[in-house]
Order: structure tokens, then C-alpha cells, then sequence
């Protein structure tokens, strides 16, 4: 049934399907790190629903939530109304948040997806500051509505679609150590960084609209796992509260857990004024929320709605999510998998020198594959190898194992396994990474 049910597919669906195109399987089902195909073939799954699945697929803890709450009668569906289990989900989600935030914070429900809650926090900033300005940075990916669209930094995502959103953005350069964009590398690198944001926000002829927010992420993830040096992070802090700006941290796939803190943005000891979030916070059903500052709301009523703010499966999941991950341990657990998976492939990298370089924080993993005949830029990095690097992933897809790309040029490997991935199972994941690459280039 495999081929006829992806020949429909292709057959039915719109040209911008995008994860079918990469992985031709049909999955039948499903259970922690392993999707099984109609087939029966097995694969390890490192992409969890873009990092939506911390708990990996069909976890019990989820499915207990998801049953009780089905036998218990409640409404599936209440827009913003008042529900126990929404009161339950914003418990266990305020429990989880920075120190210093959770005494000031207010949530408000978006939709279903992380663009929403982009869209929601872009929204609350221009209105509490009447500025319309956005500060975002490059290598960003914030989503796909308009305003979400036009703070991300890629480019190619923005380019399949006429016109590339609305905003008037500033683009402001990420500190990617790798490629570094002043072409000096280590901390020299940040905080050239740094001052360059700095002088453009002062200087007068700098073109820069107003700004409403900075938005950023802690770890950039479509951007290629590029992780953010705590300093750099403490700096845009800085920069936005001497300038007034409301700082806005989207852990859409950074959070739960992942980078090896609840928030990633916690790491740098920083506090936003708002955070984004979604995917993994609805427990793997769809949810986004906004969580900020109290003196943001500013909001008349009716200022952001939507019809699907209350889905209450998603908040039974979700809070069985958090507090799984919370009494569990998997933020340390993270952390800990994360650097080992990272460190064997980091060994990989000095036997394979198709491998550039490995980063990442957690279980937010890169590994971006490079053409070593190539030139090396000023930062000692060889051109991105985005060919090879789709040649990887179908060689990994061969050995049973699910890993998407992302990042500049699409030629970064990006591990997002779930929380709840066992010794063996990172052992395994990295040894189908380490045959497929060594496959590829032989
Ligand atoms: N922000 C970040 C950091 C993301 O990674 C994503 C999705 N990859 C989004 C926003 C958009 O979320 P969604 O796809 O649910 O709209």
C-alpha cells in the first residue's frame, strides 16, 4: 500500500509539501523514538515532528492525559473560555518559567501554531510601544504568516512566496561562530557583533524603522542548530532595555526541555519581556501561547483572537508534557545525551573532514557538511555542501534513520531527537550518521 498511498499524495497534495519529498515513507505507527512504516520497516526518528514530540511519539503519560480527558466529557473545544484544564495547563506552564517572570507573566492562547503566537507577541509590542519597527536577525526562522515571515532571516524560505510577508524589519547579524559574519571567529567575532547592533540602533541616518521588539532565538534551529553565546545574549538584553525595546524570545523549538535548560533562554540567566511558545509545550497536539511581561498588556479586548485558542486536548497533553519533563529530569537528561551525542560527533569530524563543524546545545544538534575542495572563508570554514548533504540524509533515511536538514544553505544534518531517547538509542543514531557519511564519500 506504501506506493499507491504516496502516489496519491503526490498526486493530490500542493507542490509546497515538504517533509514528504525527503522521507517517501508511510507511517503506520508509532512509539517513543521508532516510526514503522506500512512496510513494517523501522526508523529512528530524529526529527519528533519538527521537535514538537520532547516525550518522542504516543508516550503513555500523553496518551493517559488525552483518555482521561476524553472519558471525563469535557469540552473538546471553548475558544477563550474559562476550563479547569486550561487553568491546569497554565499551573503546570507558570511553574516551569524563568525566575523573575513568572510573578510578572500573563499568557494569552494564539492558535494552533507557533507563526500565531509570532504574529500575537510581534502584535502586543507595537502595541504597547506604538512603534512598528522589528528587530530580527539573520539565520532566523520565526514562521510562516506574514509578520513571522518577514523577522525570519533565511531568505529561501521567504523567496517561495511573492512579496516575502510584511514588517519593516532591521536585520541585525546572529553571532554564527562557524560563519562568523564580520569574519572573525570566537568571542572577538561576538562582540563585533554586538557593537555593530549597537551603532546602528544610534545612528540617526541608520535607516533602522522605530523598534516595536527585538525578536530572537537562543539557539537558532531552522537556522542550523547555531547556538548563541550566553554574553551575546546578555548584551541584547542590555542593548534593548537601555533602548526601551520589549525583547522577545521565541523558544517555539527551543523549550521543554531540549537545549538543556527548560528555556533555553535561562542558560544566559537573561529575562524577556515576552516568550513564544509551541510545539512540544502542546504535548504534541497543535498549541501556541504568548507568555509576557504584565506592563505589555495593553491590549483591548478582541485585540488578537482566532476561533481555535482552546483546544482542550492539547492543554491536558501539554500539561502532562511539562510536568513529565519536569519531575523526570529530562531537562538534565538533555543536556547530558546531548553532549555525549555531540562529543562522538565531533570525534566523527576529525575522521570525516566532509563534516565542518558539529554545534549545538542539548538535543538541538548540527552537523553541517562542508565541500573540502573548495576555498576557506575568512573564518576557516569550507563552502557548505548542500548536495552532499541531501545525499547524507537519504543515506541515513536507507539506514533507518530520520534526520531533516536545515540551516544556511540547507546543508546542515539537524538532530532533534525526543527527551526520552535511551543510551542506545543515541549510540545507534550516531552510528547511522557516522555510515552515512563515511557511504557517501567513499
Ligand atoms: N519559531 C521557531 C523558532 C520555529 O522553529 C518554528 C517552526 N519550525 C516556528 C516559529 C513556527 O512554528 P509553526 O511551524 O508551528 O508555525
Amino acid at each position: 500500500p506504501a506506493g499507491s498511498i504516496l502516489r496519491r499524495q503526490r498526486e493530490r497534495e500542493s507542490s509546497a509539501r515538504t517533509y514528504a519529498r525527503s522521507f517517501p515513507i508511510v507511517p503506520a505507527r508509532a512509539q517513543g523514538m521508532v516510526v514503522e512504516g506500512v512496510d513494517g520497516r523501522r526508523y529512528l526518528d530524529c526529527l519528533s515532528g519538527a521537535g514538537s514530540l520532547a516525550l518522542g511519539h504516543n508516550h503513555p503519560v500523553v496518551r493517559e492525559a488525552l483518555r482521561r480527558t476524553l472519558d471525563s466529557g469535557a469540552p473538546l473545544h471553548v475558544l477563550d473560555l474559562a476550563t479547569p484544564e486550561k487553568d491546569d495547563f497554565t499551573d503546570a506552564l507558570f511553574a516551569t518559567l524563568p525566575k523573575g517572570f513568572a510573578d510578572r507573566a500573563r499568557i494569552h492562547f494564539c492558535g494552533p501554531a507557533g507563526t500565531d503566537a509570532v504574529e500575537a507577541a510581534l502584535k502586543l509590542t507595537q502595541t504597547a510601544t506604538g512603534r512598528r519597527g522589528v528587530l530580527a536577525f539573520t539565520g532566523a526562522y520565526h514562521g510562516m504568516t506574514a509578520g513571522a515571515l518577514a523577522a525570519s532571516g533565511t531568505v529561501a524560505v521567504k523567496e517561495r512566496v511573492a512579496g516575502g510577508g510584511a514588517g519593516e524589519v532591521t536585520r541585525l547579524p546572529y553571532p554564527y561562530a562557524y560563519r562568523c559574519p564580520f569574519g572573525v571567529g570566537g568571542e572577538g567575532g561576538t562582540d563585533l557583533a554586538v557593537t555593530y547592533a549597537e551603532r546602528l540602533l544610534d545612528d540617526p541616518a541608520g535607516g533602522v524603522v522605530p523598534p516595536a521588539a527585538m525578536i530572537l532565538e537562543a539557539v537558532q534551529g531552522e537556522g542550523g542548530a547555531v547556538v548563541a553565546p550566553d554574553r551575546w545574549l546578555r548584551a541584547m538584553r542590555r542593548i534593548t532595555s537601555e533602548r526601551d525595546i520589549p525583547l522577545i524570545v521565541d523558544e517555539v523549538q527551543t523549550g521543554v526541555g531540549r537545549t538543556g535548560a527548560f528555556w533555553a533562554v535561562e542558560h544566559s540567566g537573561v529575562v524577556p519581556d515576552v516568550m513564544v511558545m509551541s510545539k512540544a509545550v502542546g504535548g504534541g497536539l497543535p498549541m501556541a501561547v504568548i507568555v509576557y511581561d504584565e506592563r505589555y498588556d495593553g491590549w483591548l479586548p478582541g485585540a488578537h483572537t482566532g476561533t481555535f485558542r482552546g483546544n482542550t486536548l492539547a492543554m491536558a497533553a501539554g500539561a502532562a508534557t511539562l510536568r513529565y519533563v519536569a519531575r523526570e529530569g529530562l531537562v538534565a537528561r538533555a543536556a547530558a545525551v546531548g553532549a555525549w551525542m555531540t562529543a562522538r560527533l565531533e570525534e566523527l569530524r576529525g575522521a570525516l573532514p566532509v563534516i565542518g563543524d558539529v554545534r549545538g546545545r542539548g538535543l538541538m544538534i548540527g552537523v553541517e557538511l562542508v565541500d573540502v575542495a573548495g576555498p576557506l572563508d575568512a573564518c576557516g570554514a569550507y563552502p557548505a555542501d548542500p548536495d552532499l548533504a541531501r545525499r547524507v540524509r537519504a543515506a541515513c533515511l536507507e539506514r533507518g534513520l530520520i534526520v531533516e536538514l536545515g540551516g544556511r544553505y540547507d546543508a546542515t544534518l539537524r538532530l532533534l531527537p525526543p527527551l526520552t531517547i535511551t543510551d542506545e538509542e543515541a549510540g545507534e543514531v550516531v552510528e547511522r550518521v557516522a555510515e552515512a557519511v563515511a557511504a557517501v564519500v567513499a
